[in-house]
């Protein structure tokens, strides 16, 4: 595991994410900032495997309509990003020409994530562009997604991305040099914080507002970076326009700020997706003796606890389950639609058979489908 900066020479998937704030410069995207950037990416990528996230469809796009600030509503951002991303795009793939690399455009939605079989075709595709020596260039497709079913920023779809191929390292380059003990902008003195052991919620409390152009702030950015030490990713935050950062991050050398995993925390890959990824269709209530159950003795969720049922889920789909007072216990997959858990809920698994004419478990949700709610945020 890349648990302390000298390790990170030692990754052999990584994700790098630039933001929107350090791919612009004078008002235009940034054709010395790609060049860059592309170098140091060839220079990672004889050793290892890299996924690039690049912002900057809407900042280029709109700058192309003859905007003079970014546009606020969604038809107009729409079609910013249709119009920017062929501009981002064509930078990236010739910068990495350049070095000798072949780029791959990946457009992905939150509905792409949410739903496993597309995850898993997105994963393949991912795994199979590595096998081909592909850099693939990854950004949310913009143009389709409505404002609430939207991932919303590249930090989280990083972070998603990250969860996906399962990588050992997630960089976030951003114009800030990292996570600060106070906002930076406001108070000048203060201290960069160079490692972060545990992410805990005064370390989110840290992170302040977003950028000019860009959609995410310091707190996507240490929340996508809390969710990948759940999965035992590493991350670095730190300043993608400073001289060779990526070069240097990977040499272990002290820029930015570095998330260290925590040790032996790994969730297996269909846990990380259901915890991060998934889009849960109906809430499961339960009584406080489930809850217990299910938080302290490790159970799975059988029907008898379960009180009520909100949302039309089918078999196999996502549910959360909820106390009694309706706080979030966990993340789950249900073996049994919505109108199927109505008719068993409150009775001993021994009975699923004579109420359905059918028994395909014991548990409306198995313990290895279940994420408790400590493991989500
Ligand atoms: N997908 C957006 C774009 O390319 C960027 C989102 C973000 O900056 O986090 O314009």
């Amino acid at each position: 595991m890349l648990d302390s900066r000298q390790l990170l020479h030692k990754s052999q998937r990584v994700v790098i994410k630039a933001g929107t704030n350090i791919l612009f410069e004078n008002e235009g995207l940034s054709q010395g900032r790609i060049k860059a950037l592309a170098r140091q990416i060839a220079d990672l990528r004889r050793l290892r495997e890299v996924v690039l996230v690049s912002s900057g469809a809407i900042g280029s796009g709109f700058k192309k309509l003859g905007l003079t600030e970014r546009p606020k509503s969604l038809r107009m951002k729409q079609a910013c990003a249709a119009v920017g991303q062929v501009s981002l795009m064509a930078a990236w793939a010739k910068a990495l020409a350049a070095e000798g690399l072949t780029a791959a455009q990946i457009l992905l939605s939150a509905d792409d994530l949410a739903d496993r079989a597309r995850f898993l075709n997105a994963k393949n595709t991912l795994l199979t562009l590595f096998e081909h020596d592909v850099v693939p260039v990854i950004n949310e497709n913009d143009t389709v997604a409505v404002e609430e079913l939207k991932v919303g920023d590249n930090d989280t779809l990083g972070a998603l991305v990250a969860g996906l191929v399962e990588a050992d390292l997630f960089i976030n380059l951003t114009d800030i040099d990292g996570l600060y003990e106070a906002d930076p902008r406001a108070r000048p003195d203060a201290a960069l914080i160079s490692q972060v052991e545990a992410i805990t919620p005064r370390i989110l409390s840290l992170a302040g507002g977003g950028g000019p152009l860009g959609v995410g702030g310091m707190y996507t950015k240490v929340r996508a970076a809390k969710r990948l030490a759940e999965l035992g990713t590493a991350s670095v935050i730190a300043n993608g326009a400073r001289r060779d950062a990526l070069k240097k991050i990977i040499e272990g050398q002290d820029i930015g700020t570095f998330f260290k995993p925590p040790a032996a925390r790994a969730m297996a890959g269909k846990k990380s997706w259901l915890a991060f990824a998934s889009r849960p269709k109906g809430r499961l209530t339960v009584d406080a003796g489930c809850a217990a159950a299910l938080t302290k003795r490790g159970k799975s969720l059988l029907p008898g606890g379960i009180t009520k049922t909100e949302g039309a889920f089918a078999a196999g789909d996502a549910v959360k389950v909820l106390d009694e007072s309706g706080g979030l216990l966990a993340v789950g997959l249900v073996n049994y639609n919505a109108a199927e858990v109505e008719k068993i809920m409150g009775r001993p698994s021994g009975n699923i058979s004579a109420a359905l004419g059918y028994c395909h478990s014991d548990e409306v949700v198995h313990r290895d489908n279940l994420v408790l709610s400590a493991g989500l945020i």
